[in-house]
């Protein structure tokens, strides 16, 4: 375990927005968390950062912050067809996808590429390119900081939606997340409904395999999102949004191009990229908070910008956003005030 006071949470967030934080405790292994609760952490104000890939930071962080850095990823049962596997919260999401494209295990190939730790993927339920983590976990491990109790909650259990999770509304801020459960397939399949992945991959390729496939995936994410070891960002910013067909209806008869899914339950999905394009930001830069110019979605830093700049810049985004099509964006990232 390692505590550092006033520290500066410049490596720990993708965005690279130089605040720091009252405490840093990263814990290194699993029997070091009873001391988060000696020291009464989590009766204090506290904020349990993963990678960082999904937050903003807008101002100093008056109070503790829990970085998880244990390591782990161990088969736990095999049968023919399936493999479970248990991971750490804290390993890279990416080296979890290598382990699996290395022993032939099926399912989370699509998700290369993505910033996370394991221990924050079933908090925003990651998903792209047609797969999402609720699609291949079992269950989660940890502990509800309130009582210091274990927990494990099945994949139903978490409520699992589109960026969202019970982790992020009923459980919001209640729990550790110490393991992740997940059951992939030794069976060959690829989902490969999603466009660009598939133009990227031969139509009839007989060798098609978890290695090509991640590396076209890994070439679609590099033509559109930023490296953040280069520009700093969050990935998408806004969320999709979703709007009732009615309304649908007469803003496709002013916008005939508009990206739109329909949603299981009637409502229709729009492409909030899209929408930050048409009303003009893309490529935008105020100072060095910017719009990304290969993919409207995304805000970038692109070296010194500030939180609370990076915030007025998407807030702008929003009013433009919403007086052109009335329809209120909603911020993907966790904003920290
Ligand atoms: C360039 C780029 C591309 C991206 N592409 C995608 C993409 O394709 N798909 C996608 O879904 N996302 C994408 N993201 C967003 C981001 O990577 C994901 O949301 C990711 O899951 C965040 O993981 P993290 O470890 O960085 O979590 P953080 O940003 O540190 O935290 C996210 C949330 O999880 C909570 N949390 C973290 N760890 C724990 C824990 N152990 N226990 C309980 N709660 C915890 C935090 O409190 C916070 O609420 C992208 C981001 C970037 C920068």
């Amino acid at each position: 375990m390692q505590i550092q006071k006033n520290v500066s949470l410049k490596p720990y967030n993708t965005f690279g927005v130089d605040v720091s934080c009252n405490q840093l405790i990263c814990v290194d292994r699993e029997d070091e968390i009873p001391y988060l609760f000696q020291e009464k952490v989590f009766d204090t104000r506290f904020f349990i950062l993963g990678g960082g890939s999904n937050v903003l930071f807008t101002q100093n962080y008056d109070g503790n912050i829990v970085h998880m850095r244990t390591k782990g990823i161990d088969i736990v049962k095999e049968t023919e067809n399936e493999v479970f596997i248990k991971v750490a919260a804290g390993e890279l999401w990416d080296d979890f996808v290598d382990f699996c494209i290395r022993h032939a295990y099926y399912g989370i190939e699509n998700l290369i590429g993505i910033p996370s730790l394991v221990g924050s993927s079933p908090v925003q339920n990651i998903g792209a390119y047609g797969v999402e983590l609720k699609d291949v976990m079992h269950s989660v491990e940890g502990i509800y900081v309130g009582n210091n109790k274990p927990f494990v909650l099945n994949n139903a259990d978490c409520e699992f939606a589109y960026r969202s999770s019970v982790f992020k509304k009923a459980l919001k801020n209640k729990c550790l997340v110490t393991q992740v459960l997940f059951r992939l397939s030794k069976i060959k399949q690829f989902t490969l409904t999603y466009k660009a992945l598939r133009d990227e991959l031969p139509y009839d390729d007989a060798d098609l395999n978890l290695q090509k496939v991640a590396q076209a995936v890994l070439k679609v994410r590099n033509s559109k999102l930023p490296d953040v070891r280069k520009i700093g960002s969050a990935g998408s910013f806004f969320k999709n949004p979703v709007i009732p067909k009615s309304r649908f209806v007469t803003l496709i008869d002013k916008y005939p191009s508009l990206i739109h899914f329909d949603t299981d339950n009637g409502e229709v999905k729009l492409a909030a990229g899209q929408l930050v394009e048409i009303a003009g930001w893309k490529g935008k830069r105020l100072n060095d908070a910017g719009v990304y110019p290969l993919q409207a979605l995304v805000i970038v830093n692109y070296g010194n910008a500030g939180g609370k700049e990076l915030l007025d810049l998407s807030m702008e985004i929003q009013k433009d956003v919403f007086e052109r099509f009335e329809i209120q964006l909603e911020p993907e990232v966790n904003i920290m005030f």
